[in-house]
This record gives structure tokens, C-alpha cells and sequence, in this order.
């Protein structure tokens, strides 16, 4: 049986768990399984920066994955960052097992603005899609309102859609349809 695994190292309690659940369970067609280990994250620290390595954050996840899942997603609130860019929304393993996406940046107060429980919802799925998108060896698409095109900005984010286009979706069938062709870790 395939399932997306969702690991969360948030306790947030304002994310609306379960309506991410189902979201990415119509989207991937898998049943959803969450779990909520206790692990500390500092070992992803980086003091200069005062920010997360993310692909430090992917492989704890390949480590620590449960190893039944056809994908895992790690879901943590922490800021993320590669070593090119000054920041990240989150990381994935190209045609892989693994994707971490940080709701950092996703929230409006981030920003300045009031929050809004829904408007990060909505960023928090479109980039788990996105990211996970990825782990099926999507790369991102030029049409500004899939949702795998990239996003520097949040306005980015909440310029596109939370659906992939024709193309990618056409990709996505193809490779559900066919889990031979899953790249194994
Ligand atoms: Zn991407
Ligand atoms: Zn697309």
C-alpha cells in the first residue's frame, strides 16, 4: 500500500492538520499518515546564519523516515536555507523520497501583517504539492500559476494555483501510474 508519511516537527496547533491531510492525499491519491517525533533540530543549526540547513533537514528524514512510506514529508516552522540562496520555503529530493517545507516565511506576521490562518494554510499546501512535486521528478514549470512554478516571494506563492497545470499533471499520472519507475534512496 503506498502512503505519503508526514512528519511534523510543529506543534502549531493553529495549522489545520487534518485539512492538510486530505489535501495532499486527493492530490497524490495515497492515504495520509502524520507523526509528530520528537527530535531535537539543532544539528541543522547554522550560528552565521542564524538559520536551518534544509538538505541537513532531508537527510535526518531519509534516517528517520519510516521506511514503508512511498514519500515522507518533514513539515517544521524553523527558517531554512541552502548555502546559494538567503533563504528557502523548503527542499526536495529531485525524483526521491524526501521533502521538508518550513511555514517560516509563510506567515503574514512574517511580514508584518496581521496573520491570517488561512492565507498560510493555503501557502503550506501549495508548497508541500510543490516540494513533493519534486520527489516525483517534476522540475519547475514555467507557467506562473502551477504550482510548480517557483517562488522567490511569498507573493510568489500566492500568485499561483494550488493545482498543477496540464503538463505536470500529466507527469504526475504517469508517474503514479507507474511506481516502477520510483527512483529508490
Ligand atoms: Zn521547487
Ligand atoms: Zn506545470
Amino acid at each position: 500500500m503506498r502512503y505519503l508519511e508526514i512528519v511534523s516537527f510543529v506543534k502549531d496547533p493553529e495549522y489545520d492538520w487534518p485539512g492538510l491531510c486530505q489535501r495532499l492525499g486527493q492530490t497524490f491519491r495515497m492515504t495520509v499518515q502524520l507523526t509528530w517525533p520528537t527530535l531535537d533540530l539543532e544539528f541543522a543549526y547554522n550560528p552565521a546564519r542564524g538559520q536551518y540547513l534544509s538538505t541537513a533537514m532531508l537527510s535526518k528524514l531519509l534516517e528517520i523516515r519510516n521506511p514503508a512510506a512511498t514519500k515522507s514529508l518533514g513539515i517544521t516552522d524553523l527558517d531554512l536555507f541552502i548555502p546559494i540562496l538567503t533563504y528557502v520555503f523548503g527542499e526536495a529530493q529531485l525524483g526521491g523520497t524526501v521533502a521538508v517545507v518550513s511555514g517560516h516565511r509563510l506567515r503574514p506576521s512574517f511580514y508584518g501583517l496581521p496573520d491570517d490562518r488561512d492565507l498560510r494554510q493555503e501557502r503550506l499546501i501549495k508548497e508541500a504539492v510543490h516540494e513533493l512535486g519534486h520527489t516525483f521528478g517534476l522540475l519547475h514549470c514555467p507557467n506562473q500559476l502551477c504550482v510548480l512554478a517557483s517562488s522567490t516571494y511569498a507573493e510568489n506563492i500566492d500568485n499561483k494555483g494550488t493545482e498543477f497545470c496540464a503538463h505536470c499533471q500529466g507527469l504526475i499520472n504517469d508517474a503514479l501510474a507507474n511506481p516502477q519507475t520510483w527512483p529508490r534512496p
